[in-house]
């Protein structure tokens, strides 16, 4: 009788590349200025950072006509604190992680915010901080913003907890 095979293990790589799209590269030729631009969708309004050259709600191609700049402030909607003894952060002391909605966008951006876990709270207002543009940041932000390495306090008063629900129930 013939054994049957019943699983096969076998390693695939796939290497690709993407080329930035117009969108892409003028988001990144403005962020090399330090500066933010996003899309404005023409029929809904949605703001998008970086630009898609679309809105995926309405289907609608946007371009530079629709460019609008934005600020480095936001709010912050949610947040973590890493503790040393997690496996990414150790050596390190505690770190403030959370999710800043760009003022005038709807859109979530993560990253460190500079304050201590005592201090971190939903609603804060922040700016980001920019910080050096590495080839690394450029070719994979993650879900940050090339170039800006931390969110700061402004100092400003907090939004309210109906504000940050609104925001986050916005998120796209
Ligand atoms: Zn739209």
């Amino acid at each position: 009788m013939t054994d049957h095979v019943k699983m096969l293990h076998s390693v695939v790589s796939l290497d690709y590349e993407r080329p930035p799209t117009l969108a892409t590269r003028e988001y990144l030729d403005a962020v090399r200025q330090k500066r933010l631009i996003g899309h404005r969708c023409p029929e809904c309004g949605r703001v998008y950072l970086p630009p898609k050259g679309y809105c995926p709600v309405c289907v609608v191609a946007t371009d530079n006509r629709d460019e609008v700049n934005l600020p480095t402030t936001g709010v912050l909607v949610t947040y973590t604190v890493l503790n040393p003894d997690a496996l990414h952060a150790l050596g390190q002391g505690s770190t403030c992680r959370g999710t800043v909605m760009l003022d005038g966008t709807a859109v979530p951006i993560m990253g460190t915010i500079s304050v201590t876990p005592a201090e971190i709270h939903t609603g804060m207002r922040v700016r980001g901080v920019w910080g050096e543009l590495t080839t690394a940041d450029m070719v994979d932000p993650g879900w940050g913003v090339p170039g800006l390495k931390a969110w700061e306090p402004t100092g400003e008063p907090d939004v309210g907890a109906d504000e940050v629900q609104r925001l986050l129930s916005e998120a796209t």
